[in-house]
């Protein structure tokens, strides 16, 4: 059950105040955080955060659920450099299930069923199953009839087997060092270091196999994820899938592959069915559910007191998205975070900024209103791990881009149309809130995100913030007018040389 806490009055408290008071509403650049005295070195900054209750961030940036933004290669990229990539639903199940395994199989921390060979399987069958599947790695735990590990063949046994009609028990490891089922990471990484063995299986108490670490794999995860990668507690990356209303047959899916969060993807997500897919979905999975998309306070109060884990502010301010136009909806971003922040903020339940962002400098901006993590569709979607081949266009290069509810996503698929209410409507019928169109190509996400990072980690120098709690706490605002806006970007100069992380486009 949620439940309610007091919050501290903070020093945007009073601008957002008299904001409300003019009936205003404000978005990105219609403002710019005062800076403030600071101690903090921008290198020196901490950057978690969380996505939902539970599922934490070591970068507070999420990749948008949207067909032309993220599929495996984005959330793989994403969950490396921090963050955390929310699979699109824009498929079918089974292909949503795939991605997500592809996304928490890309790293190897625990194989929990490790390809394993009998003990009677001779060389000959063992190598032309490995042929005919693909297996990319050479080493496998030997089994008995009844299950149990009695050795364990590796690519030295194959290199120096002659015969290939041998059984796999005659020129196997037997004695293979083992450790008990529920071996963590970090102790699995120890013992193989000491006994200098690239495979270690897990056996219970029966001393049946029970899981296997590769060296390769746990040596990375335990190294890297020190610092960057956003990986679960068996070392796997995190990754988060979009579900729709009464989506309950996909949710189990996205859960039986082990997804970290669910996120309730709709367009208007104060509405009863989504609100009650919501309680539905808490009661029959034990998983953080994140809900959307709001932009009023009373709709982040509904969803928190319903039980969500997360919830996702936005509504019309993304970059193809139409619905302020052609429905007369949504309330500017800057302010809707803020407002569905604080009525969050009172429950636990961590918000992500959704859509709108245009430029580095935009990410403290929602941080400092109150998100926990920003969510960004047009801002990735010209790199490369985004799905979709480069065109060659104008003499550059371009990746497409389309809004969930544009024409073109709601024909491909019905997830996409029922993101927008409209899922028994004809072709003709589709009305659409979004457009299509390309973004200038970028090259890989590391970059890119690199630069993204560097802006939040200066903005948060400025303010004063050592970190992500710090700048939502210690964040306050300024109004601009159209000329300080003007002012803001550079202006009197024709621009010879663009820095990488600044476009006059
Ligand atoms: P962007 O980062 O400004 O490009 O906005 C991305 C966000 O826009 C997504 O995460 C969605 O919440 C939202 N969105 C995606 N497709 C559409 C659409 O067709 N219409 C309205 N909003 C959309």
């Amino acid at each position: 059950m949620a439940t309610k806490t007091s919050r501290k009055t903070l020093p945007k408290d009073l601008f957002f105040k008299k904001i409300d008071a003019l009936g205003e509403a404000l978005t990105f650049d219609d403002v710019r955080l005062k800076s403030g005295y600071s101690v903090v070195m921008p290198d020196d900054v901490e950057l978690s955060s969380k996505f939902t209750k539970n599922v934490p961030l070591k970068t507070p940036i999420a990749s948008a659920a949207m067909d032309t933004v993220t599929e495996h290669a984005m959330a793989i990229a994403m969950a490396k450099l921090g963050g955390i990539g929310v699979l699109h639903k824009n498929m079918d199940i089974e292909s949503q299930g795939r991605e997500v395994a592809k996304v928490k199989f890309s790293l190897n921390g625990l194989i929990e069923k490790p390809i394993f060979v009998l003990e009677t399987d001779t060389v000959a069958e063992i190598l032309r199953r490995r042929d005919e599947k693909g297996y990319t790695f050479h080493t496998f735990p030997v089994v008995n009839a009844s299950g149990k590990l009695v050795g364990i063949i590796s690519q030295n046994d194959f290199d120096f087997c002659s015969d290939h009609s041998l059984e796999a028990r005659v020129i196997m490891t037997a004695n293979a060092i083992t450790a008990k089922a529920g071996t963590s990471l970090r102790d699995a990484y120890v013992i193989m270091h000491k006994a200098k063995k690239k495979s270690l299986p897990l056996v219970n108490a029966k001393g049946e196999l029970a899981g296997l670490y590769a060296y390769n794999d746990v040596s990375r995860i335990v190294t890297k994820s020190q610092h960057r990668y956003n990986v679960d507690a068996k070392g796997q990356l995190r990754v988060a899938a979009a579900v729709g209303v009464n989506d309950f047959e996909r949710a189990q899916i996205l859960i039986a592959n082990n997804v970290d969060a669910l996120v309730i993807d709709t367009a208007h997500g104060d509405t009863e069915v989504v609100i009650k897919t919501l309680k539905e979905m808490k009661k029959r999975f034990n998983v953080d559910v994140a809900v959307g998309n709001v932009s009023e306070p009373d709709s982040a109060l509904r969803l928190a007191k319903a039980g969500a884990d997360g919830i996702k502010v936005g509504q019309g301010p993304g970059s193809i998205c139409t619905t302020r136009i052609i429905a007369g909806i949504g309330s500017p971003q800057v302010s809707a975070v803020y407002k569905c922040a604080r009525a969050a903020d009172a429950y636990g339940v961590p918000v992500c900024a959704d859509g709108g962002l245009k430029h580095s400098g935009d990410i403290p901006i929602a941080i400092g209103a109150g998100a926990w993590s920003v969510m960004m569709g047009g801002m990735l979607a010209g790199v490369k791990e985004a799905p979709g081949e480069v065109i060659f266009a104008d003499g550059r290069q371009w990746k497409s881009y389309r809004g969930m509810g544009s024409i073109g996503a709601m024909e491909t698929n019905k997830g996409s149309r029922e993101r927008y209410g409209q899922i028994a409507t004809g072709k003709k019928e589709l009305i659409a809130e979004g457009v299509e169109g390309m973004k200038p190509y970028k090259g890989e996400l590391e970059a890119v995100l690199f630069q993204y990072i560097g802006g939040l980690k200066r903005g948060m120098g400025y303010v004063g913030a050592a970190n992500i709690a710090q700048l939502r706490d210690k964040a306050d605002f300024l109004k601009i007018t159209a000329a300080g806006r003007a002012e803001s970007h550079p202006h009197d100069i024709m621009i010879t040389k663009e820095p990488p992380n600044y476009s006059a486009e």
